[in-house]
């Protein structure tokens, strides 16, 4: 989309509501930790919200009907930083690398289709010169994305 102008922390909530209907058969805790002095962001329309839509719906299926998750966002640098941690299974060390690439998913067939990752690292990295990291273990699974607060044009 072209450039816009966004708020952070509405598209987290926006993703947040969107996926009530998968928490509120849960007993999972949403934690915010926002930095509310966060400066607007100009980013290309509505994409990131695909990013957090694919990290938190990971989150929630990582938890199953337990647990908790926490969306931090801070300053760092030139960058937003949107940090998204639950408090699950983790990934094990052995796919971790694995995980951002296309059609790579541990769900049962028709559960998931292994796209997410891999579609977060495009939106994040290609369409907006962000980086997208993964840091688990057992217990702690932390996706950090930084974004600059604005996206080049073209
Ligand atoms: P899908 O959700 O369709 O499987 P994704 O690209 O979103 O595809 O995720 C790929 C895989 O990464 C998942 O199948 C899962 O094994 C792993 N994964 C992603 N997020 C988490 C998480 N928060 N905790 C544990 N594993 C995760
Ligand atoms: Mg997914």
């Amino acid at each position: 989309g072209d450039l816009v102008e966004v708020d952070l922390h509405e598209g987290l909530e926006t993703t947040l509501a969107v996926l009530g209907h998968k928490l509120k058969h849960t007993s999972i805790d949403v934690a915010r930790e926002y930095d509310r002095t966060l400066p607007k962001l100009t980013v290309r329309g509505s994409e990131l919200n695909q990013v957090w839509t694919n990290l938190i719906d990971n989150a929630v299926d990582a938890l199953g009907e337990h647990g908790a998750i926490t969306v931090t966002t801070q300053r760092d640098g030139e960058c937003a930083l949107v940090a998204i941690t639950d408090d699950g299974p983790g990934i094990p060390p052995e796919i971790v690398d694995r995980v951002f690439d296309s059609f790579f998913t541990t769900k049962d067939v028709g559960q998931g289709t292994g796209l997410g990752l891999a579609t977060a690292r495009r939106i994040v990295v290609d369409r907006h010169g962000g980086s997208l990291t993964v840091d688990s273990q057992p217990g702690r699974t932390t996706f950090r994305v930084w974004l600059p607060f604005t996206t080049p044009a073209g």
